[in-house]
């Protein structure tokens, strides 16, 4: 810039010797380089006034000038404040129109690759497609929509492809947002002063996507308008071919508000669940977390946690990260049982306390979409009277109470009826595996917290 500076200095010193004192002062003096741009030097000067002063008298001075000076430079041009302003800002905006579309769309967790992920039975299929959009996106399964509970691999899944894609195809664009990042990108949209603009900046983002990755999208089920959006961003993508993949908490039809526009592009392509891990995958996956973060534990440590933890990853994890701290402040090198056992004491006495009969009722409801009066109530209808056998059957099976003491949770139901209740679903769930699920499910949800 300081280069820059001198060169105009001299410009205007030769300048200064060829015009008039008075031309000088009032018009000349004021121009100012602004960028040099193929082979022409951009100018501003303080006035149109003194800009068409400059162009229809002194125009060829100031040429030769610049031309003695800039050895590169053969023409120039000046513009008024006014048009400086403008050009500065369309500048601007395609600036920032190039950096969307050059800037790596955004940073994939280095580790959450498709090697650190332990595959088994609960999410080898999901593992799969995801592997295969990898390396090969938009063929097979358009849109991917992954579902199924909290920790168990979503968005490490979802970040392995990105990770992947852009070792494997790094020209393409590969945009991974959580559902609420998009919901804010959108609000922002509609609360900017110049709307029509940040609209199109807002579409430049989404439509121009080789690959447009959603977290957790059970969270737009409440916004129409974010829907509408998206809806609009899905099929666009789509018709061109683009990947898309979803990640969501449960499956579309139990987004209790999306659009039934939406649930069927979801249909359109591959719904895969991810469940939780069995016994031996609990135990691949702490051994993999230990070894690579480098938590000694003893081969103890990791049976018991994988026995304890059935239902979240990420509270395994959790769980073994602490079980090493713990042991590692008392000064041991590995974490032994019984250290895990003290590290973990307290956790296990919150979870014991959430198991009580008013949390399991609630949950059972949540699940079923019933009311706790129905449950408790004496409807003989079959969808009232399966969620309240399911009830007396997770409240048998969790909780050490003595069935009198069920039975009156239950309005006051003798413990007979408790027993054929308990025993009904207790034959059912060995050949309905839909209610087996249901079952799993809602027992899952009661121990989570
Ligand atoms: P979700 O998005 O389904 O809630 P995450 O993808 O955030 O779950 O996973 C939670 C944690 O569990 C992460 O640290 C992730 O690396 C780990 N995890 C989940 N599944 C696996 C797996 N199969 N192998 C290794 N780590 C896993
Ligand atoms: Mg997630």
């Amino acid at each position: 810039m300081q280069q820059e500076k001198d060169l105009w200095s001299s410009v205007l010193n030769i300048l200064e010797k060829e015009v008039t004192a008075v031309s000088f002062d009032l018009w000349i003096k004021t121009l100012e380089p602004v960028k040099t741009k193929n082979n022409e030097l951009v100018l501003v000067a303080s006035s149109e006034t003194a800009k068409n002063q400059c162009l229809k008298n002194h125009s060829t001075a100031i040429r030769l000038a610049i031309k003695e000076i800039y050895k590169s430079v053969d023409s120039f041009s000046i513009l008024t404040p006014q048009e400086k302003k403008d050009l500065q800002e369309k500048q601007e905006e395609t600036e920032q129109l190039t950096q969307i579309q050059q800037k790596p769309l955004c940073n994939f967790n280095k580790k959450y690759t498709f090697d650190s992920f332990v595959v088994g039975n609960s999410n080898q299929f999901v593992y799969a497609a995801s592997k295969s959009i990898s390396e090969d996106p938009s063929s097979k399964y358009n849109p991917l929509f992954i579902y199924g509970g909290v920790g168990l691999g979503k968005t490490h899944l979802l970040h392995a492809i990105g990770n992947n894609l852009s070792k494997t195809n790094p020209q393409l664009k590969v945009l991974y947002v959580t559902c609420e990042q998009f919901t804010n990108d959108y609000i922002d949209t509609l609360s900017s002063n110049r709307k029509e603009k940040s609209l199109v900046t807002f579409r430049e983002k989404y439509r121009n996507l080789d690959v447009l990755m959603i977290d957790d999208i059970q969270f737009i089920a409440s916004k129409i308008e974010t829907q509408e959006q998206f809806f609009h961003t899905f099929n666009d993508l789509y018709q061109n071919n683009k990947q898309v993949i979803i990640a969501s908490d449960r499956h579309p039809r139990e987004i209790a508000t999306l659009s039934d526009r939406l649930r069927s592009r979801f249909a359109m392509g591959l719904i895969q669940d991810i469940q939780k891990p069995d016994f031996e995958t609990r135990m691949a996956i702490l051994r993999k977390k230990a070894q690579d973060e480098r938590y000694f534990v003893s081969d103890e440590v990791i049976d018991f946690l994988a026995e304890k933890i059935d239902t979240n990853i990420r509270e395994m994890e959790g769980a073994l990260q602490k079980s090493y701290f713990y042991a590692n402040l008392l000064g041991k090198q590995q974490a032994e049982i019984q250290d895990a056992k003290a590290a973990l004491k307290e956790d296990f006495e919150k979870e014991k306390k959430a198991i009580n009969p008013e949390n399991i009722l609630e949950k059972v409801c949540r699940y079923f979409n019933v009311t706790e009066d129905d449950i408790i109530g004496k409807s003989k209808k079959k969808e009232i009277v399966e969620p309240r056998q399911v009830a007396v059957y997770i409240i048998t099976e969790l909780l050490d109470l003595p069935l009198a003491s069920v039975g009156k949770i239950f309005n006051g139901r003798d413990h007979t009826t408790i027993i054929h209740s308990r025993d009904k679903i207790t034959e059912k769930i060995k050949t309905d595996n839909r209610l087996k699920i249901a079952v799993e499910d809602i027992k899952n949800m009661v121990l989570k917290k």
